[in-house]
């Protein structure tokens, strides 16, 4: 997000007991040019409107879509018509209840079962039992550390694959880092469950996966707000709650695309690291010293994206190659197309960002996807595309593992 000023009115945050979106649209806007993207980004500024970028104006023909609250619709609707704006309804009324609803209904089920069900979203404590349950049938292979804690005192916990060695070479995975991409974590754990049959790899390396990166964020959109993307640490001087934990990395912090305004969706943070989340991954990495990947999910967009996004400049010594292999892979099983290209060239110039942290580090690999889908249903992606994703998704990591385990 751009456009971030000092001077800028801080607004009232949004009542957060349960956030309803009953009637809420997603609009789909086409900037024509370089000043229509500037309105919009204006718009974004405007904190009355409650406007919710899902995903932001970039450049002229790509797509920025914005959720809107039900009684602005019609305002937001007569600026846009009245400007010449293009859009259209993405999504018409956002269907949260839906969601909710069927995954009580497979909660119920699992519960008859006793299984965990890799189809459906979870909680955060069905999600940590299953990290138990995954640790103790694969106890060979598969243990459970915990790298720290949240803001909110909740552990941070990371399932290593390893077959035994010390220190091997490691590859990094992390997904939910925004809590309210609902498909990252669920992908994350369908992963976990293949990644003990991958010995090919682990014969060579550990892998390290840290399912839900922002465990406070993710209860949050359970309990109160879906939508939720932020940490839940408390803004100094500020009512509103929670910094963006992928603009608080040490990359360019505090530099375009982030904002310093605690309201936004995007805040960085009073500094680089601030966020407990963001700290227990670097220190882990900081620690271990042998991490040769830095790999993290993100939804939606369909992207593979790697370095930079704090500076538009391409890595020099960037492998090429095994990025468009990964896309192909990922596309092999659905006809599911990715994007492939920096940051700052797929999506917009966003500083603190993790993989530029990890490169800069000296992580040669590093890199963000965004998983399904591009805009249909965005963040809440029907249930039934969990495991398609996850499939897919892993086909694209495994590619860029092998290439690791290859090229050390
Ligand atoms: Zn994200």
């Amino acid at each position: 997000q751009q456009g971030a000023s000092s001077t800028r009115p801080l607004f009232e945050p949004v009542s957060e007991d349960s956030v309803l979106y009953c009637r809420h649209q997603v609009l789909r806007i086409k900037p024509k040019n370089e000043e229509e993207i500037k309105k919009l980004q204006h718009l974004e500024t405007m904190g009355h409107l409650e406007l919710d970028f899902w995903r932001n104006p970039t450049a002229p023909s790509f797509p920025a879509d914005v959720r809107i609250p039900a009684k602005r619709v019609q305002l937001v609707k007569a600026f846009l018509e009245s400007h010449g704006f293009e859009y259209s309804v993405l999504i018409n009324d956002l269907q949260v209840d839906k969601e909710k609803q069927d995954m009580a209904h497979s909660q119920q089920k699992d519960r008859s079962t006793a299984t965990f069900n890799y189809g459906t979203y979870h909680t955060l404590d069905s999600i940590y039992a299953e990290l138990d349950h995954l640790a103790s049938a694969y106890n060979d292979i598969v243990r459970k550390l915990q790298i720290g804690q949240s803001y909110e005192k909740r552990p941070l916990f990371v399932l290593k694959f390893s077959t035994g060695g010390r220190n091997r070479p490691a590859i990094w995975l992390d997904a939910g880092i925004h809590s309210r991409e609902w498909v990252t974590q669920a992908s994350a754990m369908w992963i976990a469950k293949q990644d003990p049959s991958t010995t090919s790899l682990l014969n060579k390396m550990d892998i390290f996966l840290l399912p839900v990166a922002n465990p406070d964020g993710y209860v949050f959109t359970h309990t109160t707000n879906r939508m939720w993307r932020k940490t839940r640490s408390r803004n100094k001087g500020s009512l509103c709650v929670g910094v963006d934990p992928n603009r608080n990395w040490d990359a360019g912090f505090g530099g375009p695309g982030a904002s310093n305004n605690p309201c936004s969706d995007s805040y960085h943070g009073p500094s680089a690291n601030s966020e407990v989340e963001v700290k227990s991954i670097v220190d882990f990495i900081r620690n271990h010293g042998n991490i040769r990947a830095f790999l993290t999910l993100h939804s939606y967009s369909q992207l593979l994206m790697y370095p930079y996004g704090y500076k538009c400049t391409q890595p020099a010594d960037y492998a090429e190659l095994v990025r468009h292999t990964a896309a192909y892979s990922i596309r092999s099983i659905y006809d599911t197309i990715f994007r492939v290209g920096s940051i700052c060239k797929t999506i917009y110039q966003a500083s603190g960002g993790s993989i530029d942290w990890s490169y800069d580090y000296g992580i040669k690999y590093s890199f963000a996807f965004e998983l399904r889908d591009t805009g249909r249903f965005g963040f809440l992606l029907p249930a039934n595309q969990i495991i398609p994703t996850a499939e897919e998704t892993w086909l694209g990591l495994k590619t860029i593992m092998e290439h690791v385990r290859d090229n050390p």
